[in-house]
């Protein structure tokens, strides 16, 4: 039958959560859809035109499978100045988005049997690459400190096999930004116990005042010999679909990745290659200071009606666009039959009521739930409120 590889991963449960709300609205129910992990906002002009102008031009053909040297450049440059460090274009590998950037570097590091520490709630693609690539995904809980894990926990964690070390910030799903004395840390661990570092900073465009976005390698230049840089232009400039990503990182490491990227996928596709060129070639950074403005009007709205609820803290929501509800004070207040007893019945009397959110055990965390706001701002309006209407119902 199927290979054993198959039991160690299941659909990721955000894509379920996703499924779940298609498969009631198909029924003919109305479902707001608060699920997604994307921005439903009109395309960037410019990558909308370069897209055009690309297929226009033919641009029919195989690049290279780390993407267009133009791109790689382009890419190099940005982090070059983020980072106050040089990149060059060998140190860069274009992707069909984070998630290959993040699978290329789990398939490059890891050997069997390899520890990875992943601070929980995790994201859910993390601790599945993972296990993969043959590693053994390791926990940290951060509930207790902020949704940021201490750095004492995760040295605890550290043992003879721990390989790597996977930071997302602004994170997914909790909406935490890691403060630069963690991430210096977290670093100092990664010197010291000779630790790879896997950084991805998907959200990093989004942030919250006071919060702000650090970049480890700003924080801690030392590291950049062990530390791989993830990121995407999915989120950034809302072209989820379109399959931009990169990982950046010592040139052995890109090397790897091409070699195992020229036998899975090849490069991305050239269309949407030439697009994101277009975009950073042509525009002056409104497109995004827009995108930037809705999440914070969507993100103000939804905090001023979360202040509604009873039983549940209003989330910090510091960067991403993700409001991530602790359930904990409410799922065990009750003994009741008709009480929900973790966030999956939770979702689900919330997709009885019309809005669909995504349930914390897909981040490994039965308490939480995951709500967007980068859905319509007249959904998350209404989602929101029914949302406030069904736990508020719970005593
Ligand atoms: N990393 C994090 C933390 C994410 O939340 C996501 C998508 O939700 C990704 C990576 C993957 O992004 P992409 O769509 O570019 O593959």
């Amino acid at each position: 039958m199927l290979a054993q590889r198959t039991r160690l991963i299941a659909t990721s449960g955000t894509a379920n959560a996703r499924a779940a709300a298609a498969t009631a609205a198909a029924g003919g129910k109305q479902i707001i859809d608060l699920t997604s992990g994307e921005i439903w906002a009109e395309l960037a002009p410019a990558i909308r035109d370069g897209a055009i102008a690309a297929i226009n031009r033919g641009e029919n053909r195989y690049t290279d499978t780390i993407g267009l040297t133009k791109l790689r450049l382009k890419v190099a440059q940005a982090l070059s100045s983020r980072t106050e460090i040089e990149w060059t274009a060998d140190e860069v590998a274009i992707t069909a988005g984070a998630k290959q950037a993040l699978f290329d570097a789990a398939m490059v590091l890891l050997n069997p049997g390899d520890e990875v520490i992943v601070p929980s709630p995790y994201w859910t693609t993390f601790p599945a690459q993972v296990l993969l690539a043959g590693g053994k995904p390791v926990f940290v809980d951060s509930h207790d400190s902020g949704f940021v894990p201490r750095v004492q926990a995760i040295a605890a964690a550290i043992t003879p096999a721990t390989r790597a070390i996977i930071i997302n910030t602004p994170n997914n799903p909790t909406g935490a930004v890691y403060d630069r004395s963690t991430l210096a840390g977290i670093a100092e661990l990664a010197m010291a116990r000779d630790l790879w570092v896997i950084y991805d900073e998907c959200y990093a465009a989004f942030t919250y005042p006071p919060h702000e976005h650090s970049h480890i390698l700003r924080v801690a230049p030392q590291i950049r010999s062990r530390t791989i840089v993830i990121n995407a232009f999915s989120k950034q400039l809302a072209m989820t679909g379109w399959r931009i990503g990169y990982l950046a990182g010592p040139a052995a490491v890109i090397k790897a990745a091409k070699a195992l990227q020229s036998h899975t996928t090849s490069n991305p596709n050239v269309i949407a290659q030439h697009a994101v060129i277009a975009h950073l070639e042509n525009s002056d950074g409104t497109y995004e200071r827009a995108l930037h403005a809705r999440l914070v009007t969507a993100r103000r709205l939804g905090l001023e009606i979360l202040q509604s609820l009873d039983k549940v803290a209003v989330p910090r929501a510091e960067g991403g666009f993700y409001f991530y509800l602790d359930l904990a004070p409410l799922l065990q207040g009750s003994q009741s039959a008709e009480h929900p007893r973790d966030a999956d019945d939770v979702v689900a009397a919330l997709l009885a009521a019309g809005v669909a959110a995504v349930s914390g055990t897909a981040f490994g965390d039965p308490y939480g739930l995951r709500v967007s706001y980068g859905a319509p701002i007249e959904h998350l309006e209404s989602g929101l409120r029914r949302l406030v209407d069904v736990l508020n119902a719970w005593q």
